[in-house]
């Protein structure tokens, strides 16, 4: 998916960037993603840009985010091409879980982190103030999700907000759904494609 030329590149960017990650500690921003459809594929547009400020390799990113959606994808450029079609929302919700899991200190809360693998477990551990954690497990989460709410699934939901890219948000239980073409204050019937964590990404459903 990811050509070891890109891989190359990115190296050469991660040691060009160390200084201004070190920096970053105080005011990390992630740049908002940059995502369009075009026909039946998802471009993200500022990938690259967006794993140099997480200061992790795209390719780990790039599968992260394959595996969450449940999708096919490349490389192209800075950019990545995702089959099927994909809201901007979507996208910036799992690059905020993405940082949740794999970037932010959970003693500090800073991005000053490193991802090293002890036997089997991978680990974050903190350039800041030295903590180490485990990467939770995507399986738990995956579990725990099955329980309440299940892909495939199609369920009445009421549209409570409404995000700034235009997509309808639903709350379940513990889970947010994200249901495209809804207007707030909406009553719709929606199909669950895609869970990932406590998202939902849906498609309305006539009913
Ligand atoms: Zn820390």
């Amino acid at each position: 998916m990811y050509s070891t030329d890109s891989y190359e590149n990115y190296l050469n960017r991660g040691i060009k960037n160390l200084p201004q990650t070190t920096i970053a500690a105080e005011r990390f921003s992630v740049p908002v993603p940059r995502v369009f459809v075009e026909g039946r594929m998802t471009v993200f547009e500022n990938f690259s840009e967006i794993s140099d400020v997480l200061n992790r390799n795209p390719e780990h990113v790039l599968k992260f985010v394959l595996r969450e959606l449940g999708t096919a994808g490349k490389a192209d450029g800075g950019r990545i091409i995702l089959q099927g079609r994909f809201s901007q929302e979507m996208i910036a919700a799992l690059i905020d879980d993405y940082v949740a899991e794999y970037v932010i200190c959970s003693e500090c809360n800073r991005p000053d982190t490193h991802l090293t693998k002890t036997d089997r477990t991978v680990m974050l551990k903190c350039d800041a103030c030295g903590a180490h954690r485990p990467i939770r497990k995507r399986y738990v989460k995956k579990e725990s999700a099955a329980n309440a709410l299940e892909e495939g699934s199609v369920y009445d939901v009421r549209i409570e907000a409404v995000g700034k890219r235009g997509d309808g948000i639903a709350k379940v239980g513990k889970y947010s759904l994200f249901v495209p073409g809804a207007r707030k204050g909406d009553t719709v019937k929606v199909r669950v494609k895609k869970i990932s964590g406590t998202l939902a990404f849906t498609e309305k459903v006539p009913g």
